[in-house]
């Protein structure tokens, strides 16, 4: 697979930058990875490698150093996350939702919110991002819940759905309607809720086709009451803050799916290199390579896209909306498509538990419908061709 070795190579990276890429890439190859399956079978949270990832001190990589992290560049952490996912879905998506709820935090947040929040999760917190309501879920702006000010604090009454680590967070960033404004945009606000708040509660968590060591939660608000000062900038400010997260949690998602693509196509072409069928390797049949050649080619063509979009990101672009889109819908359509040719390659031996494919297969489809569904990007990207 020279092709994928000459692409993982070919990065820039500075001198400690390789040095943390690498120790990332063998604690997934050494540690993460061989428990992947154990933790799929059993659903447990994957507490161990959590752990693990936090004795890497990984969470610092995108934390400023001022508030105990590392302040690494972006394209560094999308390279990691994809090799966690690569390793084991489940875990990547615990540790990207890490990044996806603070990010926001780490762009808007007052000085004082970030000395408050940052350096918990620098240190091994979990983070949770709550969005998804269960009438508001491709159309976010549909959301019910309520932040109904009371003087110097704010009440929360509503509940999320499908919430990546809701169970387990320490900091959850939430999004919400200002009672007091009457627009169902406008009116859109975020503000941090910390584990332990009264009338924070786990209604249930969900029992998934894939990604089955991750917890997904309900919430619910019962009269949550925080400080205003936890309020992230100002009431109905909040579609803003979406929008512009967003343009950093789509690629990280999408980095997710590539990790699970990688896994599926190298763990397919290792596996058809050794079987035999009719006196040949599997590999050997032109109708086999045919299937490879299409999948490898526009693996390396979007892996190629990942980066560059973690460079306009680098380079302080925000206008990535249509590229951050493309790349999260074909990554994640690559993802799938990997997944179900890492099945068909292995035959009958795919559709059992003993290998990785099915797992990869079950893993995949989530990605085509998180952090916007696919027919969603559709439409983003058309519709930006139209003449205003
Ligand atoms: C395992 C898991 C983890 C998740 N983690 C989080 C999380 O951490 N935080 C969070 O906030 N949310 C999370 N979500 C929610 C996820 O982002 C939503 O499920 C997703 O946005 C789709 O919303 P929905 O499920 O309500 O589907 P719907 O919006 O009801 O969509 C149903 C179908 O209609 C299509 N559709 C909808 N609108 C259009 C349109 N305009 N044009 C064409 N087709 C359309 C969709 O593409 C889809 O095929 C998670 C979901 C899952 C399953």
């Amino acid at each position: 697979m020279r092709v994928f070795e000459r692409l993982d190579a070919g990065h820039d990276w500075a001198e400690d930058e390789a040095a943390v890429i690498e120790t990332v890439a063998r604690l997934a190859r050494e540690e993460i990875a061989p428990r992947a399956s154990e933790f799929d079978k059993t659903k447990a949270f994957p507490w161990v490698n959590v752990q693990a990832i936090n004795a890497l001190g990984l969470n610092g990589l995108f934390i400023p150093e001022v508030y105990g992290g590392a302040g690494m560049r972006y394209a560094v952490y999308i390279e990691c996350a994809r090799l966690v996912a690569a390793a084991c879905a489940s875990t990547g998506i615990i540790w990207s939702t890490v990044f996806h709820a603070i990010k926001p935090i780490i762009d808007f947040g007052t000085a004082e919110q970030k000395q408050r929040f940052l350096p918990k999760i620098a240190a091994g917190g979990l983070a949770a991002l709550c969005i998804t309501e269960p009438d508001a879920g491709s159309d976010a702006t549909g959301m019910r819940t309520r932040f109904i000010p009371e003087g110097d604090r704010i009440r929360i009454e509503g509940g999320k759905r499908f919430i990546s680590n809701g169970d387990v967070a320490d900091v959850f960033l939430v999004f919400g309607k200002w009672s007091e404004i009457d627009d169902p945009k406008a009116s859109i606000s975020a503000l941090v809720i910390e584990k332990g708040a009264e009338g924070l509660e786990t209604v249930r968590l969900e029992e998934k086709l894939g990604h089955r060591a991750a917890s997904t939660a309900e919430l619910a608000f019962n009269g949550v009451s925080v400080s205003r000062d936890n309020l992230l900038k100002e009431p109905g400010q909040g579609l803003s803050i979406l929008f512009a997260a967003l343009n950093k949690s789509r690629p990280s998602v999408a980095a997710h799916a590539l990790g699970i693509a990688r896994a599926a196509f190298e763990t397919g072409v290792n596996y058809i290199n050794d079987r035999r069928q009719s006196g040949r390797r599997i590999v050997d049949f032109q109708g086999i390579q045919f299937m490879l050649a299409d999948l490898a080619t526009d693996l390396a063509m979007c892996e190629r896209w990942l980066f560059h979009v973690s460079e306009m990101l680098d380079n302080g672009e925000t206008d990535v909306g249509i590229e951050a889109s493309m790349l999260k819908m074909r990554a994640s359509d690559l993802a799938m498509r990997a997944a179900d040719m890492c099945v068909q390659l292995h035959g009958g031996y795919g559709y059992v538990e003993d290998y990785a494919a099915e797992r990869y297969f079950r893993d995949a489809k989530i990605t085509q419908i998180w952090e916007g569904t696919n027919q969603v990007h559709q439409q983003l990207i058309g519709r930006s061709f139209a003449r205003r």
